[in-house]
C-alpha cells in the first residue's frame, strides 16, 4: 500500500474529494462542524505540497484575523512551510494590503490611515456640522449605517439613487464625507474594500497581475460575504482562476451588514460551478447537540437543505436551567464552571455566549467576584482604549499631519489652552481654503492671524516630534510620543490614571514587538509602506476584531456573532428568552426571525461535548427590570434530548492536541516509479480532466486515485486507464 500523503489521512470520501478537486471553481456547502474549514486548510496544504501552486500563488480569505491566524497555524502544523507573506487574511486586511502596494493608482497618500468605527462616526459628525445638518433628523449613527451600506453595495454618492428630500440629503452627506476623507487621506473599513474594488476594475494591468498570481482563491464562511466582497472576488477570479468557496447557508448571520446568501447561487452561475460538494458528517458534536441544532434550524423555510449526522454517539443531554433572575443565572454558570474545572476541563475550552453585548456585564461581575479568569472578545480591546488612541493619534500626525481626525483628537489633549473658539476659527479657515486643519494652522500661524499661544505651541510640538521621530526605531517613536506629548505626565497627575499609564507602556511594548516581528518578514515592493504606518494599520484592524490577549487560560465570553467558526468543549448560552434571543428587534424586520434562528443554530453547534441553555424569569437590562419567558427556540428542541435543571454529571477529561515546529521549504512528494506526480493534471477518455490524488497497490497492479471534479473520485488501474498528462 502506497501511503505518500498523511495530509489526506483521516478525511472522509467527500472531504477527500473536495480537498483534491482539480483547478476548477467549487462550492463546498455543508453544515456546522462538518470540516469545511479543515477541508479548506488541507486543500491549501495539498496544493502546495504537490507543487500545484506555491504559498505565494494563492489567496485565502477568512472572516476574522483570529480565523486567519488559526488557519496559518494549522497549515504550518501540516506542512513545513513559511507562511509569512502569504495572502491569507480578512477581506479588509487583504484589500488594505493591495491598496498599500498601489496607493498612487488608488488615489491615496502613501501613509493613508484607517478610520475605525468610532473615528468614522466622529468624522461624519464633523461633516454634518459643517453642512449644518440637524442631527436629530439625521442621527449620525444612521448616517454612518447608510454610508456603509452604500459602500457595501459598491455605490458612490454619484451612483446611488435618491428618491426624496431625505435620501437626497443623505447622499449629499455621503458625498461630503468622502471628500473630507480624501482631503485627510484616510479610509474607513468599507472604503478599503470599495477603493480596492475600484482600483482593480479601473486598472487592467494591476488586475491582470493579481489574476495571474492568484490562480487559487479560497474563501471560508462564504455565506456571509456581501455584494461588494463578492464582486471583488469575481474580479480577482477572472475567467480562469479557481475559486474554492466554503459555506453554510444556515449560518448566514450578517444580513444586517449586507451579507447575501444569494451570492451562493450567483457564484454557481457566474463561475459555472459544477462541483458542489456536500459534507454531511459532523465531527464536532455529540448527537444530542447535533439533533437539537437540526431540529431548531428545520423551522426555517428558505434553506438549501442539508443533512448532518454524527457517529459520535448521543453524548450528554442538553442541560436547561430555568433561573429565578439574572444573578441566579450567573451564579449557576459560575458553579458549573467551577465543577467543570474540577473535572479537568480547561477554562479556555469553555465558552459563555450571549446574544447582545449588554448581557455580559452581570456575568462579568459574578465571574470577577468568584475569581474566575475570563476574557471578553469583542469588547473594548486594547487599541480602542482612549489613552492608546490618543497616543496613536500623535503617531498618525507624525506620519501624515493632514489627518484631521487624529489632529482633532489631540489638538487640545493633554489640555494646552486651545479653546473652542480658536478651534472653530481654525476649522473655518480650513473650510475656506479647502485644506486640512494642519495646513490652515501652519499657514496662518506665521502670519499671526490665528496665532493663539496654544496653537503655536501645538504646531511646534508636532514639528518637534517629527524631527525626533526621524531615523529612530518604532518602539522609540512610541516611547517618545507618550512622553513628549505630555500624555504620561497628564495621567500621572490623574488619580485614576494608573491603568492608563500601564496601557501607554503596553503600547510601547506592542510597538517594539511589532517591529521585531516585522524584521522577520521579507520585504518586497508590496509591503513598502513604512513600519509606523504598518503598525498604525495593525492597530486599527485589531481594534475592529475580536482578538484575545495571549497568555493564561481564561473562560471565553463573547457574543454569538463572534463565536462563528469556533468550537469549545462546553458552551453556555445565557439569556435564552423571548425578546433577548430571538432579539425583540427581529420581529420588525423582514426575515428577522429566521436570522435569529440561524444565530441560535450557530450558537448550539459550537459545543463539542456539553451544552447549557439558561434563561431568567427576570433581569436588569439597560437599567430596567424585564420579565422574561423562555425562548421559542427551547420549545423547538425535542424534549428527549434535554434535561431540565441538571444534576451533576461526570465528564471525561479533555486533552489538548500536539505541537509542531515549522521549517521553511516544501517537501517533494514525487516518487520515481510512478508515472504521474501527485497533483498532476491528467486526461481520461471517459471521465475527462482530473488530478492525481494517490496511488494504491504495488508495482504489478498499481492503481491510481484521481479526482475528476464533477465526475467524482475514481480509482483506476494504471495499466488500463490510458491517462494522458496535461
Ligand atoms: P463551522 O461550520 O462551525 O465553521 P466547519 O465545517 O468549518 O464548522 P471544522 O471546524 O473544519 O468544521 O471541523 C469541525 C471539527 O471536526 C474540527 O475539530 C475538525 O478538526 C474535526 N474534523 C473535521 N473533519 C474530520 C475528520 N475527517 N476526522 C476527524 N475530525 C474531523
Ligand atoms: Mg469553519
Amino acid at each position: 500500500m502506497y501511503s505518500e500523503n498523511n495530509l489526506l489521512q483521516g478525511l472522509n470520501d467527500k472531504q477527500l474529494q473536495a480537498v483534491t478537486l482539480p483547478h476548477v471553481s467549487a462550492l463546498i456547502l455543508a453544515g456546522a462542524g462538518s470540516g469545511k474549514t479543515r477541508v479548506l486548510t488541507t486543500r491549501i496544504a495539498w496544493l502546495i505540497q504537490t507543487g500545484q501552486t506555491s504559498p505565494m500563488g494563492l489567496m485565502a480569505v477568512t472572516f476574522t484575523n483570529k480565523a486567519a491566524k488559526e488557519m496559518l497555524t494549522r497549515l504550518t502544523s501540516m506542512l513545513p512551510i513559511n507562511t509569512r507573506g502569504m495572502w491569507a487574511g480578512t477581506f479588509h486586511g487583504l484589500c488594505n494590503r493591495m491598496l498599500r502596494a498601489h496607493y498612487r493608482e488608488a488615489g491615496l497618500p502613501n501613509t493613508f490611515q484607517i478610520l475605525d468605527t468610532a473615528d468614522q462616526l466622529s468624522a461624519i459628525k464633523r461633516v454634518m456640522k459643517v453642512m449644518n445638518v440637524d442631527d436629530e433628523k439625521y442621527p449620525p449613527k444612521q448616517v454612518m449605517g447608510y454610508i456603509n451600506s452604500c459602500k457595501e453595495e459598491g455605490l458612490r454618492a454619484h451612483t446611488v439613487d435618491a428618491y426624496d428630500g431625505h435620501s437626497q440629503k443623505l447622499r449629499e452627506i455621503y458625498d461630503a464625507y468622502d471628500q473630507q476623507c480624501n482631503r485627510e487621506g484616510v479610509a474607513d473599513f468599507a472604503e478599503l474594500l470599495l477603493r480596492c474594488y475600484e482600483l482593480l476594475e479601473r486598472e487592467p494591468h494591476i488586475r491582470a497581475h493579481y489574476q495571474q498570481r492568484f490562480q487559487y482563491i479560497l474563501v471560508d464562511e462564504f455565506q456571509d460575504t456581501n455584494r461588494l466582497q463578492y464582486l471583488w472576488l469575481k474580479l480577482l477570479g477572472g475567467a480562469h482562476n479557481s475559486i474554492f468557496a466554503v459555506g453554510d447557508d444556515d449560518q448566514s448571520i450578517y444580513a444586517f451588514r449586507g451579507a447575501r446568501v444569494g451570492n451562493m447561487s450567483d457564484f454557481q452561475r457566474d463561475f459555472q460551478v459544477q462541483n458542489i460538494v456536500k459534507l454531511e458528517e459532523n465531527y464536532r458534536s455529540h448527537s444530542n447537540i447535533l439533533d437539537a441544532a437540526n431540529a431548531i434550524i428545520s423551522n426555517n423555510q428558505n434553506r438549501l437543505g442539508k443533512n448532518l449526522w454524527t457517529s459520535a454517539g448521543k453524548g450528554e443531554p442538553i442541560r436547561i436551567y430555568d433561573a429565578y433572575n439574572d444573578t441566579d443565572e450567573a451564579q449557576f454558570i459560575v458553579d458549573e464552571v467551577n465543577m467543570l474545572q474540577n473535572e479537568g476541563v480547561a477554562l479556555g475550552d469553555i465558552a459563555l455566549l450571549y446574544r447582545s453585548n449588554a448581557q455580559s456585564r452581570i456575568l462579568e461581575h459574578t465571574l470577577f467576584s468568584s475569581n474566575i479568569p475570563y476574557r471578553v472578545y469583542g469588547g473594548l480591546r486594547f487599541f480602542e482604549r482612549a489613552e492608546v488612541k490618543h497616543a496613536l493619534a500623535y503617531m498618525r500626525l507624525i506620519g501624515n499631519a493632514n489627518d484631521d481626525t487624529a489632529l482633532l483628537r489631540i489638538i487640545n489633549f493633554p489640555p494646552r489652552g486651545i479653546g473652542a473658539r480658536s478651534l472653530e476659527q481654525l476649522q473655518e479657515a480650513a473650510r475656506q481654503n479647502e485644506c486640512s486643519l494642519w495646513q490652515a494652522a501652519t499657514n496662518k500661524v506665521g502670519e499671526g492671524k490665528l496665532g493663539s499661544k496654544g496653537l503655536d505651541g501645538f504646531v511646534a510640538l508636532i514639528r518637534h516630534m517629527v524631527d525626533q521621530a526621524y531615523g529612530i526605531a518604532l518602539g522609540e517613536v512610541a516611547e517618545m510620543v507618550t512622553t513628549v506629548s505630555g500624555l504620561m505626565a497628564h495621567y500621572q497627575n490623574d488619580k485614576e490614571g494608573e491603568d492608563r499609564i500601564e496601557n501607554l507602556k503596553e503600547l510601547v511594548t506592542a510597538a517594539v514587538a511589532f517591529s521585531k516581528q516585522d524584521l522577520g518578514n521579507h520585504h518586497n515592493m508590496e509591503e513598502d509602506a513604512d513600519l509606523m504606518t504598518q503598525f498604525l494599520n495593525h492597530a486599527s484592524l485589531e481594534a475592529g476584531d475580536h482578538q484575545a490577549d495571549v497568555g493564561h487560560e481564561a473562560l471565553q465570553l463573547m457574543t454569538v456573532h463572534a463565536a462563528k467558526g469556533l468550537e469549545f468543549h462546553t458552551v453556555f448560552i445565557s439569556g435564552v428568552e423571548e425578546g433577548l434571543f430571538p432579539h425583540e428587534q427581529a420581529a420588525y424586520e423582514n426575515g428577522g426571525l429566521e436570522e435569529e434562528r440561524r444565530l441560535m443554530y450557530v450558537a448550539v453547534t459550537r459545543a463539542r461535548q456539553r451544552l447549557y441553555l439558561s434563561y431568567a424569569q427576570s433581569r436588569m437590562l439597560h437599567g430596567q427590570v424585564r420579565y422574561g419567558i423562555a425562548s421559542r427556540f427551547l420549545d423547538e428542541i425535542p424534549a428527549e434530548l434535554t434535561k431540565r435543571l441538571n444534576s451533576k454529571p461526570v465528564a471525561k477529561s479533555y486533552a489538548a492536541g500536539g505541537q509542531y515546529t515549522a521549517k521553511p521549504g516544501v517537501p517533494p512528494v514525487a516518487h520515481s516509479s510512478y508515472p504521474f506526480k501527485i497533483g498532476q493534471s491528467v486526461r481520461h477518455g471517459k471521465f475527462g480532466e482530473g488530478v492525481v490524488v494517490s496511488y494504491e497497490g504495488n508495482a504489478s497492479d498499481l492503481a491510481v486515485k484521481i479526482n475528476f471534479g464533477s465526475a467524482g473520485l475514481k480509482t483506476l488501474m494504471l495499466e488500463y486507464a490510458k491517462l494522458e498528462k496535461i
